[in-house]
């Protein structure tokens, strides 16, 4: 069987490489390079260099039990990074900080207000729990947080800040989005007396290390870079005829890995397309600078800030050092700051978390079950993650009858919650 995938992100190549073993399988990519979000930018500082991580980079092992297996298959390695999170004013004044190891950090907990906070942010984040485990995902953010008994000062300054800076949406527009995806990451990581501790995990050398390792494990099946495919159309005998920028060529199957909106352009199907067209995205900026946002005490630093504004709030997180110069990595999607210089910068479009989309992926997931065209991607599955990357690659490729030694040693790895499959 002749099958093609169409993207080279983590779900594609994860679909790729798990299918090669059984199938004739081509995987066509429009850029020049594999990865899809998972970009990074080398930049060149007072005659050093520094590779900066633009995508994914936290990964919660409780919870990416498919993709953590899959690094050890492949022996990528990870370590432990800081999930300390600062709120911090325009002029650099903290509303928010969490205390670390650190022994001032820890002196915050002896100051009533902070102490007051972590137990407002624990609640919030417990409730938030309580969404995910009944696969509540049509509570907005806003009927959320009106509901909890927490002051309306910490959701204004604190809480609501945070899931605008994790989507890079105005305080306006994330009132819209799903609450059990509002503080989802937060919310996973929560110490609970059955889960225990989570800390989050990063690839050693940065996310695109493992893809680096597993684009050199795709061997019988090909990668065709700079590639895209402009039209996928059903043709006889349950073929598919697919337009690529290099020629065209029928296949038996194909999986469709690339984002929805584009896959709505893409495929020759109306029923397929009204259902594509139901993921909505906004355009959002990464960029990479010197400068901080804002000039922040020592203690007030965290290795992730969320700059809260009066509209908006965005996400600031420390990229490493370089000549002697702190980086740092910001989204400025919506504002207030806009770093100066721009070292390095990459725009893309992000799916836009509403409830609706819950409804869209269920029937994105009916309509893979029948037909030669098959959908994969971490759009088809919660929230946006590594996990559901993955477990969507891995479910393409068992979909379509694969059945190898890869797919063997991976099993079935559980999850808590569904997180990554299909509960919610
Ligand atoms: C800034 C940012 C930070 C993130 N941080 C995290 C994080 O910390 N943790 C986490 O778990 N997740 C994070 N994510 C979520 C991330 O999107 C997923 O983890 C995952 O990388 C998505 O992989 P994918 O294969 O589904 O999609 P993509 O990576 O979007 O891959 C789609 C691919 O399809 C290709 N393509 C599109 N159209 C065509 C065409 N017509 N022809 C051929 N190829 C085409 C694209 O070029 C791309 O390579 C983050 C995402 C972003 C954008």
């Amino acid at each position: 069987m002749r099958i093609a995938v169409i993207g080279s992100g983590a779900s594609g190549l994860t679909a790729t490489w798990l299918l090669q073993p059984n199938f004739d399988v081509t995987c066509f990519e429009a850029s020049t390079e594999i990865g899809g979000n998972v970009q990074s930018r080398t930049i060149q500082i007072g005659g050093e260099s520094l590779k900066v991580q633009l995508g994914p980079t936290y990964l919660l092992p409780k919870d990416y039990t498919a993709f953590f297996e899959i690094l050890s298959i492949l022996k990528v390695p990870t370590e432990k990074i800081s999930m300390q999170l600062s709120v911090l004013d325009e002029e650099g004044g903290a509303p928010f900080a969490s205390p670390s190891l650190r022994p001032l950090r820890l002196g915050l907990l002896s100051n009533m207000t902070t102490a007051k906070d972590l137990i407002h942010l624990r609640t919030i984040l417990a409730e938030s729990l309580k969404l995910i485990k009944r696969s509540d995902s049509s509570t907005t953010w806003r009927d959320f947080v009106t509901s909890l008994d927490v002051p309306k000062e910490f959701i204004a300054n604190v809480a609501t800040p945070i899931a605008s800076a994790f989507f890079g949406l105005s305080y306006q527009d994330v009132g819209d989005v799903s609450a059990s995806f509002g503080l989802l990451y937060m919310a996973l990581c929560l110490p609970t007396l059955t889960n225990g501790i989570q800390f989050g995990r990063g690839v050693v050398g940065g996310t695109h290390r493992w893809i680096e390792v597993l684009g050199s494990k795709i061997k019988t099946g090909t990668v065709h870079l700079d590639c895209e495919v402009y039209r996928i159309k059903p043709v006889s005998g349950d073929k598919v005829l697919v337009e690529h920028s290099q020629g065209q060529e029928v296949f038996d199957r194909v999986v469709v890995s690339a984002q929805p909106w584009i896959a709505a352009e893409i495929v020759d199907d109306e029923e397929l397309k009204k259902v594509l067209r139901q993921f909505p995205s906004f355009p959002a900026e990464i960029a990479i600078h010197q400068e901080p946002l804002v000039n922040a005490g020592k203690n007030n630093r965290s290795h992730a800030m969320v700059v809260a504004g009066k509209d908006s709030a965005q996400l600031s997180t420390y990229a490493g050092s370089a000549g002697g110069e702190k980086i740092y990595r910001s989204w400025i999607t919506s504002g207030p700051k806009f770093p100066e210089p721009i070292l390095a910068n990459h725009f893309y479009r992000h799916l836009l978390p509403l409830p609706a989309i819950v409804n869209a992926q269920k029937q994105i997931r009916t309509l893979n079950r029948k037909g030669s065209i098959y959908f994969a991607g971490a759009w088809t599955h919660d929230l946006d993650s590594h996990e559901a990357a993955v477990r969507s690659g891995i479910g393409a490729a068992r979909a379509l009858g694969a059945n190898n030694h890869l797919l063997s040693e991976l099993g079935d790895p559980k999850s808590r919650y569904g997180f990554g499959t299909t509960r919610f």
